[in-house]
């Protein structure tokens, strides 16, 4: 495993930092001040993330995307991370690759034009009731007359107000297995407008400002067999073929984060004078710095480690748990210390760790908690001993 940068990765971590610093950082107060991401805003700089080929640069050059491999994906998500979420997400929009499990006219239909930036995508599988445990969920889906009727509803749906159309997750049968009854699920994509389902505004957060959840309705919504992605009943194995990574792109923000995090208190401890001298000279202070430094070491480590195993073949599933956990985990303490060593200052809105701080909590939570990333380690450390 070769530790440095290539020529092309380099090129990528600039453009995408300078990016960033110039075309998102002077719009993050707005956003979190207000709480809201102005449309015009996010079309405006969505021209120009696509104007300098940022983007949808997850998807493969086949497509139209740039055809990253995985380690340099995380480079560029990494730099993204470092804004507000709303900002990075809005307006520098990665298509869910799930759209290449797609059959060519959905493909048309929906990756092209999210890939052009001309449509966006959410995905929907927690409900209220079935959230780590998505296999409970009560929303289904049951045939009739060749067609498919929704019926339930989800909740915690991020950008489902803003997206053109749903990726649903619905039960749409049962099967016996040796440890009970087992539902099947199948996906499907559902247009906005279309009838029988009814999204709303969902919960205020306090993670993560300007970035919606919704809540999606379904009463008798009939949809096409040709709307179903993959195949019947198979729902969670397209989940499982195209969703795997999104776990490293949750911990590779995470880094980003954390890194403007620490820099900004390196430079307040090396400027702060209290008792006559930099608080940085304080013990209680520079060892702090010293920690989060090599927590923060160790989730990029982490990260890009399970980046380069998803690009060789050899990821597992508890690879990327681990990276999951640690970034998200070390993300929540590196914040928390910036805060700390800033003093009052940390918690005033003047600099974004308070906004860091806040942001970090959704990150244990969304996409598996860390309770199911450590059910996923422990896990694979069990099962070859029989327990
Ligand atoms: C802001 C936000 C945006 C989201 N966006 C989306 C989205 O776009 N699409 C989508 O489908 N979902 C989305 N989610 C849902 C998210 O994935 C779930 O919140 C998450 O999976 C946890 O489910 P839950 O909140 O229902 O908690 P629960 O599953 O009810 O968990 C409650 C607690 O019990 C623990 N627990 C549960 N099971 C176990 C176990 N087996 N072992 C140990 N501990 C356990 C959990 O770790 C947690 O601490 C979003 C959530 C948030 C907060």
């Amino acid at each position: 495993m070769d530790f440095g940068l290539s020529e092309e990765q380099r090129l990528i971590v600039e453009t995408t930092r300078a990016f960033v610093e110039n075309e998102l950082y002077p719009h993050e107060a707005e956003v979190e001040r207000t709480g809201v991401l102005r449309k015009e805003l996010a079309d405006e700089l969505k021209q120009k993330a696509i104007a300098s080929g940022l983007y949808a640069a997850n998807m493969p050059e086949s497509v139209g995307g740039a055809g990253l491999d995985t380690v340099t994906w995380l480079l560029y998500e990494k730099e993204l991370g470092r804004a507000n979420y709303a900002l990075h997400w809005s307006c520098v929009g990665r298509p869910s690759n799930i759209l290449l499990a797609g059959t060519d006219a959905q493909k048309e239909k929906y990756l092209y034009p999210c890939i052009r930036g001309e449509k966006s995508d959410c995905l929907a599988m927690t409900e209220p009731g079935a959230g780590s445990d998505l296999r409970g969920m009560k929303a289904t889906a049951v045939e009739k007359g060749g067609d498919w009727v929704i019926n339930g509803t989800k909740h915690f749906i991020s950008h489902a107000l803003e997206a053109d159309f749903v990726i649903l997750f619905v039960a749409s049968g049962e099967e016996d297995t040796p440890r009970g009854k087992k539902k099947k699920i199948t996906a499907f994509f559902v247009d906005k407008g279309h009838p029988g389902m009814t999204i709303r505004e969902g919960y205020r957060n306090v993670s993560h400002r300007g970035y919606t959840n919704a809540i999606i309705e379904f009463d008798d919504c009939r949809l096409p067999a040709d709307a179903i992605l993959g195949e019947v009943h198979k729902g969670f194995e397209v989940a499982n073929t195209w969703l795997g990574a999104t776990r490293l792109q949750v911990a590779a923000t995470c880094l980003g984060r954390a890194e403007r995090a620490l820099g900004h208190a390196i430079e307040y401890a090396a400027q702060r004078q209290q008792f006559g001298q930099q608080i940085g000279k304080f013990q209680g202070v520079s060892f702090k710095l010293a920690d989060m430094a090599t927590e923060l070491k160790a989730a990029d480590l982490l990260t890009f480690e399970a980046g380069w195993k998803f690009d060789q073949g050899t990821v597992t599933d508890q690879d990327m748990a681990m990276a999951k956990l640690k970034a998200t985990e070390m993300l929540a303490f590196v914040a928390d210390e910036a805060i700390q060593i800033h003093g009052g200052m940390g918690l005033m809105d003047d600099l974004p760790l308070e906004r860091i701080w806040r942001d970090a909590r959704v990150e244990r939570i969304w996409e598996g908690t860390s309770e199911i990333q450590r059910h996923i380690i422990s896990r694979a450390l069990l099962r070859p001993h029989g327990a």
